[in-house]
């Protein structure tokens, strides 16, 4: 019934995996992602209000969307800086597809915003601010960075508003978080889409990474041609529950999107939880440290103790290591 038939190249996905693709007739590609043990595990560091691991979920999805033009170098960090009960949320994605994240926010507001109910928007969390989006490549040690104001979008629209100002690339992004009951108990899955339209006349999609627009893109609004409509129209069929069902994987996922135009799959990236604290590194910080700002972290116990704000480990120093010429008290 189709003359272009789908083309599963890989087998099937599994969680924790990114999904790169391509709907050649329309001229779009795209990544897909589903987040299943990963995600879990990063929400569950901390005992994170609901609507927070939410908005933590979201952001790792959509980092690892952004993130995975970097294919085997470099890092992608999404960061945000804003005035709400989240005044900041940070998420690394370490190329070829390691991740972590942490929210810092404030549990009375919090609370008040859960008590506020359905009027409660979820971007609301935010309150104004700016997202901050880094590209650090390792090859030519360049780094580009975009800040989109926060100003009550949600990641997604503030993603497309990256979209429109760096690279001007027509871009759809759909993110979806929540928890769904399996053998385990309630665990956390996220999953996210990215879907862009560039034109065969343009660059491949592999020259992302630069901030400087590679792009021969023509964005007069006439020339966004039905394809990209099209792309788009299907791209907003896509159900959230769908994003996050485990029983459905990536492959099945797109083909139901766009069997009818052919689409090609190529072989998935694993993902994992992966955070760069090791004890020499938080020695290094706390050497970083004035005798007295150390003095002042003695803990009960008489240690100085850290724990990570992104994975939640938990060390703890001899303060005599760093100070050892008299005894602390
Ligand atoms: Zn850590």
């Amino acid at each position: 019934m189709t003359e272009t038939p789908s083309r599963l190249v890989s087998p099937e996905a599994h969680d924790d995996s990114l999904l790169p693709f391509a709907v050649e007739p329309l001229d779009l590609r795209g990544r897909l992602v589903r987040l299943g043990p990963t995600v879990n595990a990063i929400l569950t560091h901390y005992d994170y209000p609901e609507p927070v691991a939410r908005l933590l979920g979201e952001a790792l999805a959509l980092a690892t969307l952004l993130g995975s033009i970097l294919e085997s170098h470099g890092r992608f960090q999404l960061q945000t800086r804003s005035d709400g009960p989240v005044d900041m949320l940070v998420v690394d994605y370490d190329a070829p597809g390691k991740l972590r994240g942490f929210a810092r926010y404030d549990a009375a507001r919090v609370a008040e915003f859960e008590a506020a109910g359905a009027r409660a928007q979820p971007a609301m969390l935010f309150g104004r601010g700016h997202l901050a989006l880094t590209i650090e490549r390792e090859a030519d040690a360049a780094r580009y960075q975009g800040v989109v104001p926060l100003e009550g979008e949600s990641l997604a629209e503030a993603a497309h508003i990256y979209f429109q100002q760096s690279e001007q690339i027509p871009s759809v992004v759909r993110l979806a978080v929540g928890e769904v009951v399996t053998s385990q108990g309630r665990v956390w899955r996220a999953g996210g889409l990215l879907l862009q339209y560039l034109p065969a006349h343009g660059a491949h999609i592999r020259d992302l990474p630069g901030g400087d627009a590679p792009y021969d893109i023509n964005d007069d609004e006439d020339d966004v041609d039905d394809a990209w409509s099209e792309g788009r129209a299907l791209a907003e069929t896509l159900a959230d529950h769908e994003l996050i069902d485990p029983d459905l994987s990536g492959e099945r996922l797109l083909y139901r999107l766009f069997h009818e135009r052919g689409v090609t799959v190529f072989p998935e990236r694993a993902l994992e939880e992966f955070c760069r604290c090791t004890n020499a590194r938080i020695e290094g910080l706390l050497r970083s440290f004035t005798p007295q700002e150390r003095a002042d972290m003695i803990g009960d116990d008489g240690r100085i103790g850290v724990t990570c704000e992104f994975c939640a480990t938990h060390r703890s120093f001899d303060p005599a290591v760093f100070d050892p010429k008299e005894t602390n008290g």
